[in-house]
């Protein structure tokens, strides 16, 4: 990031570089998002929308039926919500039936579910209790089961992964109360022995996620700094940690607006002494392994919000129909119904984002990091919308507890619950501003690899020149490409309309975006990474164009299914009635009408905006100019 180095203060330089020595650098599979942001449509990779085999989506049926046959007999969600607890027998249960397990392969003794069926349990489990959910996906999505799957060392596996299959518990810790989205303020230590067997971890971890009820914990640590190049690089190091390890504190749990059952707060580590066999992936690895495990890790969030978000539309489609208000069921007053119809396209939307991206970790021949980012950012957003919404249509019911509901005798549906259960999933595995950054900066890889050479004034000046010539000629051409006029690709020219309009629009804009892009890049160069208002509206305009490719992908392939009950969808609902072709192609249409308004909206503010004069606002209310606004108050 030398390039971007003058204008940033050392300590945010500091966090950069970190960040960017943990970021994993080669692109060893196609991606289809960082196609689009060079201008250019790969539909071949989301096109067919891909489908489970028969056999797949039995496994799943069967799983999900048991799990829903047990959590409806067996949990109460309200009573979660008001006890705080999960009750043991309830976890148990689910223990019994390999829910702690479900990732696992099974020649650890685990359940070997693929992505996609994985995510339709937790799918399933997020629209009946938010609380159980996030046991389950904290779990194996970020805690022990994903990174010691992918990382772990024969050994490593063989002891820690049939543990789950009993219901072991774990979780994954990396915050602390100075280290949220900047890992370089971790203060964390692990410090070797001196016979270098064991490492002494010290500090502690904040909010981790089943932390006071694991066994198990994958705790991220400093080790002691390496010099390279004259230069001390920090190392943060990834430690497979048993809670029962002495000098381990569940030290306080915190009270949360939502989610009530979740076990989280303030874990200590007083001289806790773990075996240097116990890292994972290799000392000074532990960011890379939790960037790279939360590239699928992500993809369970998506998962969760769209189910939470099905139960929002079955809520407001009776509702809408049962109450009358000034002479009409409320759905068919104008400002209730396009609510209705803006949700019932946009959860169309999420389940289109959510299963390609699930799919496609299970294929393992894409490289999903920007498609896994931005399906968490559109769907976290998108379902808190979504909850919104349903809130106001319930007008003061909405505001009311489902348990308060019943008590006087009507339908308990728990909007309030989901309201607060719901908001947290903005902040948590990458907040919205830190998932845009991320993007951002995957986004731009291709060019910044391309110019780093020649601002690197370490490069030999002769090189630099030769350097700098072979880009200008090949941005030369890149750039013109991107003016000229285009035919539709074949492959989109025989689809029907509207969706061949939306994909020829994705194709056309892909080009604006890229270029847009470069020169904005020309202009601001090293200014381009504090400018975030700028990268953040880049972001929103390549994620709605791909979850307009999501979802013209999805409509297509659902309209061509015959609308017949014995057929199973591609998420192998074999009870789900196969959408009639004309609406599954309506709600896509909805969908991409509305995304291609936002993305002018967004390419107008990147032309004009008030960004000066916000950031000049910013800067007098840090420095205390308007505290005066403040008058009145109890402080
Ligand atoms: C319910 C819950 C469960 C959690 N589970 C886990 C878990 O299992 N494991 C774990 O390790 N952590 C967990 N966390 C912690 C969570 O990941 C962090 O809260 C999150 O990373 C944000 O950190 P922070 O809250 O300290 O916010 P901060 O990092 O202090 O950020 C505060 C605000 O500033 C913004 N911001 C920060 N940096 C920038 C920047 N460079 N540019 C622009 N904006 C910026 C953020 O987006 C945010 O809006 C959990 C948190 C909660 C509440």
């Amino acid at each position: 990031m030398d390039m971007f180095d003058k204008n940033i203060g050392k300590e945010k330089l500091a966090s950069l570089e970190l960040a960017e020595a943990s970021r994993e650098k080669e692109w060893n599979y196609p991606s289809f998002v960082r196609e689009l942001f060079h201008g250019r449509l790969p539909w071949n990779l989301i096109y067919p929308f891909p489908e489970q085999s028969e056999a797949e989506k039995e496994i799943g049926r069967e799983y999900l039926e048991k799990l829903k046959n047990f959590l409806t007999t067996h949990l109460n969600p309200d009573e979660v919500d008001k006890t705080g607890e999960i009750p043991y027998e309830v976890i148990k249960g689910l223990a019994d039936l390999g829910a702690f397990a479900m990732k696992i392969p099974k020649s650890y003794d685990g359940l070997g579910l693929s992505q996609v069926n994985y995510n339709r349990a937790i799918h399933l489990i997020a629209s009946y209790c938010g609380s159980t959910a996030v046991l389950l996906s904290a779990h194996q999505s970020i805690g022990v089961p994903a990174p010691l799957s992918f990382f772990g060392t024969e050994e490593q596996k063989k002891k820690y992964l049939p543990r789950f299959r009993k219901g072991a518990i774990s979780g994954f810790a990396l915050t602390e109360p100075a280290a949220g989205s900047d890992p370089r303020t971790m203060k964390t230590s692990a410090t070797p022995t001196e016979d270098g067997k064991y490492y002494i971890i010290n500090g502690e971890k904040l909010w981790i996620t089943n932390g006071n009820i694991a066994d198990i914990l994958i705790v991220m640590a400093q080790t002691p700094a390496k010099i390279e190049k004259g230069k001390e690089k920090k190392q943060i190091t990834a430690f497979i940690v048993e809670t029962n390890t002495p000098g381990f504190q569940a030290a306080y749990r915190s009270n949360f607006m939502g989610l009530h059952g979740a076990k989280l707060g303030l874990l200590k580590f007083n001289n806790v002494r773990v075996p240097r066999e116990n890292i994972l992936l290799g000392e000074g690895q532990g960011l890379k392994l939790a960037f790279l495990t939360l590239n699928t890790g992500r993809l369970t969030v998506p998962a969760a919000v769209t189910g939470m978000s099905k139960l929002c539309l079955m809520i407001v489609r009776k509702w809408s129909k049962e109450r009358r208000q000034w002479g009409l069921p409320i759905g068919e007053h104008e400002l209730v119904a396009s609510k209705l119809a803006e949700m019932s396209a946009n959860t169309f939307a999420m389940d289109a984002v959510t299963w390609l991206t699930s799919h496609m970790a299970d294929a393992k021949k894409l490289d999903i990091r920007l498609e896994a980012a931005m399906a968490k950012l559109f769907c976290t957003e998108t379902s808190w919308k979504v909850v919104d919404d349903t809130f106001q249509i319930r007008g003061g019911r909405g505001f009311e507890t489902g348990p308060s509901l019943q008590g006087r005798g009507e339908a308990g549906y728990p909007v309030e619950r989901m309201f607060r259960d719901c908001r947290v999933n903005l902040i948590i595995e990458g907040t919205s501003q830190i998932m845009r950054l991320f993007i951002a900066r995957e986004a731009l890889d291709l060019h910044l690899k391309r110019v780093i050479s020649i601002m690197d004034a370490k490069v030999p000046i002769l090189k630099r020149i030769k350097d700098a010539l072979a880009i200008g000629i090949y941005y030369s051409f890149w750039f013109l490409k991107l003016w000229l006029p285009s035919f539709a690709l074949r492959e989109i020219a025989h689809l029907p309309s509207p969706i061949k309009n939306h994909m020829l629009f994705v194709q056309q804009t892909s080009k604006r975006l890229a270029r847009t892009m470069f020169l904005k890049m020309l202009i601001h160069q090293q200014r381009l990474e504090s400018r975030q208002n700028i990268l953040a509206r880049f972001v929103d305009i390549g994620t709605d164009l791909f979850v307009i490719s999501c979802a013209c992908s999805y409509g297509l392939s659902l309209s061509k299914k015959e609308l017949n009950s014995q057929a199973a969808s591609p998420i192998g609902q074999k009870d789900m009635l196969w959408p009639p072709m004309a609406k599954a192609i309506e709600l896509a249409d909805l969908f991409c009408s509305q995304a291609k308004v936002r993305i002018a909206r967004n390419f107008e503010d990147i032309r004009r905006n008030q960004d000066k004069a916000a950031r000049r606002v910013a800067q007098n209310f840090l420095a205390g100019g308007y505290v005066w606004l403040e008058n009145e108050i109890i402080k």
